[in-house]
């Protein structure tokens, strides 16, 4: 007997009618290349997004079909994901760190016939034009005033003239939630990029889910300031659980530096961010150097790569901002764990605690994870075992766009390529990339673990572990260490501070300084470029 319930498709139009009908007055503040603050509210979010779904139209764009963006987060890249998703067709956000020959071979792969940009991006564009064959039309994101005097991209069309040929007299077509809205390429660290396509119905679940209390815990009494870049898995989900929820939101723009961020945050009352590690850090320094705090912010959202626990001791006792310490990957639309205490921690010294915290965290609803041994054999949770970690769920995808790398599931499973242990009560901590791993004598050295207590020495900016040819052992770790402005630290006051928090045979052989560790397109530490430079670094003889 099937249930007497209505049956509506989860389509990503439906945030969007929802914010307007129900938080039409809400505002979204956005800084733009322009160089003002842009102000407006949902229900002219809506408006403008009904517009653009016809401009598009009137371009040619079918159901299916992929318009690109390569735009910071502001309200004109917002609306591009509500009319491009919502009318059928696939939204395609590029990530503009990407070297300009990797960037057109994915516009080649996924067939872009649109491609919509920030103006900062405009060298960037006339210099991959030559490769973007299947690009029909190119869309500037700025008004007529601002279009380029000359530029070498023939018909350039202008975002504002767009929206100004066309009412909004517009009807979101009722879908089918199976369809692909979206597609984000992953950042390509481990080899080529590939595309995950996800479809409405993932991401409205997905948005289900990450809005919860044990997840980002937002609700319309939140300002929400997005750092993670909409280009970046859809900026974690955060422009669709805005519209959920009828969140405040607060666009940055192009401007991420700390005492830019720091002083949107405190105009604007935020109470919620979400970025990287390496963008928290630049802020810390930016407000720990000023003496400044931060008066509305409640909490920020960290991953991407891990946080570690001297970064949430910054955060927590500094500054009374909570951190939730989440993880995720492009093929889980992102997220899939966030690290929220338990009432049984409140009772644990302040150390302990934090200990807790380091880990990645609870399932979502919607999300199951496990982890394997070598032969595949499901191992303890424990807190000790540790295996690759698998997942499957609502939002995990099951094949890349065009079969790309052929089934990559194990019996129903996505591989994830970390290497983790799950506690007791179900708390996941990721301890290393396969990739990054460092064998040693036979047994592995979580480089994780020892770049966190790294990170808690005074002195010290940013670590990266990374395991160096030996040729008794394999690979021993070294220590890369970024020192903070001005720092006077030497190899024994790192080691002197490791001693006795990792076990022994853990301890770096060495420790290098540099001035800056190499980051990725996302943010992140690019181990396989490190381990590249320091290939063929001798270990000092023990
Ligand atoms: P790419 O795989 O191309 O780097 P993603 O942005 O999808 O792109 O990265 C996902 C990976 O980032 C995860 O598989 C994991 O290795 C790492 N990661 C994400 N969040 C965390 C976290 N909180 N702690 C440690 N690693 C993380």
């Amino acid at each position: 007997m099937n249930g007497l319930m209505m049956q509506q498709p989860l389509l990503i139009s439906s945030l969007l009618v929802h914010a307007e009908r129900h938080h039409g007055a809400q505002e979204i503040v956005s800084r733009r290349t322009e160089g003002d603050l842009h102000r407006y509210t949902f229900r002219e979010l809506a408006r403008r997004a009904r517009r653009m779904a016809k401009a598009i139209q009137a371009l040619g764009v079918g159901q299916g079909d992929r318009v690109a963006t390569l735009a910071w987060n502001g309200y004109r890249h917002l609306e591009l994901y509500y009319a491009v998703s919502g009318s059928g067709a696939v939204l395609h956000t590029l990530n503009p760190r990407l070297h300009p020959d990797q960037l057109g071979w994915i516009v080649a792969n996924a067939e872009d016939r649109v491609l919509c940009f920030d103006q900062t991006f405009l060298p960037l564009v006339e210099k991959v034009a030559p490769l973007l064959k299947s690009v029909q039309h190119v869309v500037l994101l700025c008004d007529r005033t601002h279009m380029p005097a000359r530029c070498s991209i023939p018909n350039l069309l202008c975002y504002e003239d767009l929206i100004d040929a066309h009412s909004d007299d517009y009807a979101w077509p009722q879908l089918d939630e199976n369809l692909a809205s979206s597609l984000c390429y992953t950042s390509g660290t481990t080899g080529n990029p590939k595309g995950v396509l996800y479809s409405h119905r993932s991401t409205v679940l997905h948005t289900y889910a990450s809005a919860l209390p044990d997840a980002l815990n937002l609700s319309s009494r939140d300002t929400v300031l997005p750092v993670v870049p909409m280009f970046h898995v859809n900026a974690w989900g955060l422009p669709y659980a805005a519209c959920m929820v009828g969140a405040k939101v607060v666009f940055p723009g192009a401007q991420l530096d700390g005492a830019s961020l720091h002083e949107l945050f405190e105009s604007e009352r935020v109470t919620v961010s979400a970025g990287v590690p390496t963008v928290w850090q630049g802020l810390l320094t930016h407000v720990e150097a000023h003496g400044l705090n931060f008066s509305t912010m409640r909490r920020t959202v960290i991953g991407g790569s891990a946080c570690s626990p001297a970064m949430i001791r910054s955060f927590e006792e500094q500054y009374r901002v909570q951190v939730l310490h989440a993880w995720g990957m492009t093929e889980l639309s992102p997220l899939g764990t966030v690290c929220i205490l338990q009432p049984k921690h409140a009772e644990l010294p302040v150390d302990a605690q934090l200990q807790v915290q380091a880990k990645q965290g609870q399932s979502l609803f919607g999300i199951d994870m496990k982890i394997v041994d070598a032969h595949g054999q499901e191992l303890p949770w424990d807190g000790q075992a540790s295996g690759e970690l698998l997942v499957r769920g609502h939002w995990v995808a099951q094949s890349y766009f065009r079969g790309e790398g052929g089934d990559p599931l194990v019996d129903g499973w996505f591989p994830t390529g970390d290497v983790s242990t799950i506690d007791a009560d179900g708390y996941m901590q990721i301890t290393d990339r396969a990739k990054d791993v460092i064998k040693s004598g036979g047994e592995w050295i979580g480089s994780i673990d020892i770049e966190n207590i790294a990170m808690a020495c005074p002195g010290v900016a940013m670590a990266a572990c990374i395991g160096v040819k030996h040729p008794k052992w394999d690979e021993r770790p070294l220590l890369v260490v970024v020192p903070k402005p001005g720092a006077q630290l030497g190899k024994a006051e790192v080691l002197g501070f490791l001693s006795g928090k990792i076990a022994k045979w853990w301890t770096p052989d060495d420790v290098v300084f540099v001035d800056a560790i190499p980051l990725g397109a996302t943010g992140k530490m690019l181990k396989h470029k490190l381990r590249e430079s320091f290939k063929d670094y001798l270990m000092p003889a023990a």
